[in-house]
């Protein structure tokens, strides 16, 4: 089930030239820095409430946040929703005839477990199905 925001996803061209603005004038509690491979970026992470704002930086040519910034230049990325289990959210949006980007779970950040809806089936908002790792509680 999913019963909360995790994340929103912002892609930017710089983490150095964006972080203080999230850290310093916002003063979101800032969680740190890590590269997720997968996706061929770096993430900043921030606290907010219960939501965590993710600023997204490629890190090669060919990452999927290249071709954004690219294309739509910085802003908005994603919105990732909160689910205990990514397998069933994939079956029930499997069964809804829902397109998809990944058909099975693949590694975010932080341990979590995610997955991309394709925007052509969520009005071109892309949209994430995350579910924490056992490092977040
Ligand atoms: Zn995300």
């Amino acid at each position: 089930m999913i019963h909360k925001i995790n994340h929103i996803g912002i892609a930017v061209s710089s983490l150095k030239d964006q972080i203080p603005f999230y850290r310093d004038v916002l003063k979101l509690t800032f969680l740190g820095e890590e590269s997720v491979p997968d996706q061929k970026v770096r993430a900043a992470m921030f606290q907010c409430g219960e939501v965590k704002i993710e600023l997204l930086e490629p890190t090669d040519a060919d990452s999927p946040i290249a071709a954004f910034l690219e294309k739509r230049g910085p802003g908005i990325h994603h919105i990732a929703y909160e689910t205990d289990s990514v397998e069933r959210e994939l079956d029930n949006l499997k069964a809804a005839g829902v397109r998809l980007i990944d058909t099975q779970p693949r590694n975010g950040a932080h341990g979590t477990k995610i997955a991309f809806v394709h925007p052509a089936s969520s009005g071109r908002i892309l949209t994430e199905i995350c579910e924490p790792g056992g490092k977040e509680e």
